[in-house]
């Protein structure tokens, strides 16, 4: 067997038609209903989990960059996606900090809107991504009630850690239709992606 020595992540073919990066998206619950659509219509193609995120640059309220979980299809336990959106815009951006360049000087301002609190890999993702607000619309205890997913561990006060990190949270932002989309997951059997 040969040694691997790259990783290829891609998003679906459908987020090109559905996407369109000259939109602004102006306030906290236009953003999240963006991740929660992206959600709904990932378990429709049947092209991952219930799950939605999207960057987008304060300044302007446009897209930087979109992500959906990619796990079972890629066979890649990060590929949430929230990492999926953060790593996409690094790579648009060309910076491992969105926010920051190398010298620690703040360049720009970021936001991340998703579907779903993070987990406990995308909330750690989340901390070193240079984001500087992060938009979620189901909590995780929504996540293990409707699905079978397991959210993992955080720290008792993950809100107020990102906070001292300068990031800013936003929570129940269209609650109810992100958890309508982890409903539906749950009641199919399409728990395979
Ligand atoms: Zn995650």
């Amino acid at each position: 067997m040969s040694l691997h020595v790259q990783v290829a992540l891609s998003l679906p073919e459908w987020v090109h038609a559905q996407v369109d990066t000259g939109h602004a998206y102006p306030g906290d619950e236009s953003k999240v209903a963006l991740a929660i659509e992206l959600s709904r219509l990932n378990i429709e193609a049947g092209s991952g989990g219930p799950f939605g995120a999207v960057v987008f640059d304060a300044a302007n309220d446009r897209i930087v960059s979109v992500g959906v979980n990619r796990v079972l299809p890629q066979h890649c336990s990060v590929a949430h996606a929230e990492t999926m959106a953060c790593m996409l815009a690094q790579q648009r951006l060309q910076r491992a900090r969105m926010n920051r360049d190398l010298d620690d000087n703040i360049v720009g301002r970021y936001v991340l809107a998703t579907s779903s609190q993070p987990c406990c890999q995308c909330y750690g993702a989340t901390v070193w991504a240079g984001i500087d607000r992060l938009l979620i619309g189901a909590r995780s205890e929504d996540v293990e009630a409707l699905t079978e997913f397991d959210e993992g561990p955080l720290p008792a006060d993950w809100v107020g850690e990102l906070e001292r990190r300068g990031i800013e949270v936003v929570r129940d932002l269209h609650r109810d239709a992100a958890r309508e989309v982890l409903r539906r997951y749950g009641q199919s059997d399409a728990r395979r992606y």
